[in-house]
């Protein structure tokens, strides 16, 4: 039998090539694809750095924003077929807890996750359960299914926050997410998409892509800027970062609503509760997303969000390390490992 290499996760940030037996069919409701081409993630970036910042045990394959071909598929399984492009939906809810009972899967207290806790899809073999894997059709670019699963993720947060077509969007964070949050708002009939952030890589890079305003924060008083180009204030703020919230609620208008996204486990700062209050603000947590795979696929299928426009470095498995390199010191937007 043919072997493949591939990189696996040792702990530390060190990441090991090994040759191993492609993964085979175990259970009845086993899929094997060959996967096309993987997405590097913020994810794998804190499971790489040293401390890390996010937990994986050793040994463990990492990689969840996979696109690939359906090889094989175990006799149990119906909803996908050899010769399907698929995509991954890398947390595997358990279906029995406490919260996937009252449809809160997303907080799920028994999950698993591809490329975290269970073999991922920085290979060229996947073994993952019919469930995790959503049939997108052939003619969504690679490159644009590719980024299914951080699209999903903005798709879930969006809906937390009712929408009105002519909303004026500002988004702290000019990073993947924050503009994959920028194309979603723009394609759904914003007003103004604003992006905020520190890094001029970024900055230009959501000017060169068209978003309305890039504000450097270093260089301007980003309240008083979003306000001159809003009138009142953003209707929408998005915190992509992880620990905005009292920007969020400077860039807000009156009765606005925040949606807090980015995650950032260890940062924990003060609240001005008052301009909450007095302001009328809403703010809306959303982790990952709730139910949002089937609208994610119809939206890349009807070409309205195109998410590819993002990657700037396409690299073979074998420069894994680099294309994690590039991410974290800001010279690349979005990375794809190609198989
Ligand atoms: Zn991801
Ligand atoms: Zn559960």
């Amino acid at each position: 039998m043919n072997t493949e290499l591939v990189p696996v996760f040792r702990g530390n940030g060190v990441l090991e090539v090994v040759e191993r037996q492609p993964p085979q069919l175990v259970a009845d409701d086993d899929v094997i694809v060959r996967v096309e081409a993987c997405g590097i993630c913020g994810t794998d970036l804190n499971i790489l750095a040293v401390p890390p910042a996010h937990k994986a045990p050793p040994g463990i394959v990492i990689g969840h924003e996979g696109v690939g071909i359906v090889a094989s598929v175990g006799s149990a399984v119906t909803s996908v077929q050899p010769g399907d492009r698929v995509v991954i939906a890398n947390r595997l809810t358990c279906g029995k807890c406490a919260y996937c009972r009252r449809g809160l899967d997303n907080q799920c207290t028994n999950y698993q996750t591809i490329g975290t806790t269970i073999d991922g899809a920085f290979a060229p073999t996947l073994r993952a359960p019919a469930r995790a894997l959503w049939k997108i059709d052939p003619s969504v670019p690679r490159d644009d299914a590719a980024l299914f699963e951080p699209l999903s993720c903005a798709v879930g947060a969006v809906k937390r926050a009712p929408f009105q077509p002519g909303d004026n969007v500002a988004i702290i964070g000019a990073g993947p997410m924050g503009l994959l949050f920028a194309l979603l708002y723009r394609s759904m009939g914003a007003g103004k998409v604003i992006l905020l952030d520190v890094a001029p890589y970024r900055l230009a890079f959501a000017q060169e892509i068209g978003m309305d305003a890039a504000l450097n924060v270093t260089q301007v008083d980003a309240p008083t800027e979003v306000k001159r180009l809003t009138g009142l204030g953003a209707d929408i703020v998005v915190d992509a970062v992880g620990n905005q919230i009292n920007h969020t609620i400077q860039l807000a208008r009156r009765g606005g609503q925040v949606i807090l996204f980015g995650l950032r486990p260890h940062d924990n700062p003060p609240v001005n509760q008052y301009t909450i209050t007095r302001y009328d603000l809403t703010l809306h947590g959303a982790f990952v997303g709730l139910h949002p795979f089937a609208q994610t696929i119809q939206l890349l299928e009807s070409r309205r969000v195109q998410p590819s426009i993002l990657v700037t470095h396409r690299l073979p498995l074998k420069e894994l390390q680099h294309g994690v390199e590039l991410m974290r010191t800001q010279q690349a937007m979005k990375v794809l490992i190609e198989m």
